[in-house]
């Protein structure tokens, strides 16, 4: 059988394996995609959100001023090649929950610091018929939602016209590490794996700490439709009307849950204005990593076999950006940093063989 060549061969085609193959793409690099296609995997169910102020001190998320110009220049190009809409750039509110925080923010807002993301420091209620804030709240610029199912399904589309996506579990046995890898009638010069949580099923990658966080959501049919992101303890994604999400380390079941639907019906009842019906709900893992930092980088024994993993809560904001990081090492040796780099975890691949 005659072989196909192609530069990179890609396994998984979330968030993490789609961006990267379009910075490939990009380079003029020829990849295939195998990728078995899962309703539950993180990027399916992902309600999307892109937010740079986050958690429940409010803090500036890490690297922020680099993440989201990159991300908003990615995204909206990705939209004009791939010719689908699936970027949604919108404001983000969140209320404040006591009169101290609200204080707070009035400091901060001339800290120059966040004035980048700052539009709005509310110290009274505003929208009332869509959110409850008594103490008013903030309203966050550079936020918005990435429609994962269409953005999924445009790179998918793409990569098929181009005969370049196999449907299926990608099997390691099967794998071919002589001279580049051989894989099933294709060669490349590198595998690279972009499993989410599936990598702790890996022969190869199952000793990184790749740890699952199930997060579950709830779909809803609001009567009155706000155009901005709502945000406070849960968040609510217009257009797409998703909820979430939960948090849960200790639960590594499938499926929805009582307490999960709970939780988040009564955080919606104390953030939303409005009635609503709820018509769905969802749930999956994200591949989280004990510092919270992306891994990228080659196998520590086959330098074949490439990880782009760890992309935990993150995933919208940090797969454009590290695509790009982890496309620079691959195609012209530039270094990746040690904070996100696989080679942090050298003494567990040690310990492990
Ligand atoms: C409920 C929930 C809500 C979330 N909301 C947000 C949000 O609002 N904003 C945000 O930024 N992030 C959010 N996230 C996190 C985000 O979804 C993840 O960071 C991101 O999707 C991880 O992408 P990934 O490509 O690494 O992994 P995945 O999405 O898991 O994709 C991996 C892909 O590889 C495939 N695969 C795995 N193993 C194999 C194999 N052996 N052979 C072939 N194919 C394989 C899988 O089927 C899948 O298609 C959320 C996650 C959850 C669970």
């Amino acid at each position: 059988m005659t072989e196909k060549q192609v530069d990179y061969i890609i396994v998984g085609q979330g968030l993490a394996g789609s961006c990267l193959a379009l910075h490939l793409l990009l380079r003029k690099k020829r990849v295939l995609i195998v990728d078995e296609p899962n309703p539950n995997a993180a990027s399916v169910v992902a309600a999307g959100l892109f937010n740079p102020i986050t958690g429940r001190q409010m803090g500036k998320t890490w690297l922020a001023d680099d993440l989201f110009p990159y991300l908003h220049q990615f995204y909206s190009e990705a939209e004009k090649f791939l010719q689908q809409q699936f970027f949604f750039p919108m404001p983000l509110y969140r209320p404040f929950v006591t009169v101290e925080e609200q204080n707070e923010w009035m400091g901060r807002s001339a800290d120059d610091n966040y004035t980048a993301y700052l539009s709005e420091v509310n110290s009274r209620p505003v929208h009332e018929q869509i959110v409850k804030n008594p103490f008013g709240g903030l309203m966050l610029k550079q936020c918005g939602y990435l429609d994962t199912h269409i953005f999924l399904k445009a790179v998918r589309h793409y990569f098929q016209s181009t005969g370049s996506v196999v449907t299926e579990p990608f099997d390691e046995e099967a794998l071919d590490m002589a001279n580049g890898v051989r894989y099933r009638g294709w060669g490349a010069s590198k595998v690279i794996f972009c499993a989410g949580e599936k990598a702790r099923s890996s022969r190869y990658f199952s000793w990184l700490p790749v740890r699952p966080l199930k997060g579950e959501t709830l779909s809803v049919s609001p009567d009155v439709k706000p155009s901005i992101i709502l945000n406070r303890g849960v968040y609510v994604v217009p257009g797409i009307w998703k909820v979430g999400a939960t948090y849960n380390k200790h639960d590594q079941a499938p499926g929805n849950t009582e307490a999960g639907f709970r939780e988040l019906k009564e955080k919606l009842d104390e953030l939303a204005g409005f009635s609503y019906a709820i018509t769905g709900r969802e749930w999956g893992f994200r591949p989280t990593t004990p510092d919270r930092r992306p891994i990228l980088g080659p196998h520590p024994e086959f330098e074949q076999l490439i990880i782009f993993n760890g992309l935990g809560t993150k995933g919208v904001s940090l797969a454009p950006y590290f695509s790009n990081v982890l496309t620079n090492w691959l195609e012209s040796g530039a270094p990746i940093n040690q904070s996100v780099s696989v080679s942090r975890y050298k003494s567990v691949y040690s310990k492990s063989t």
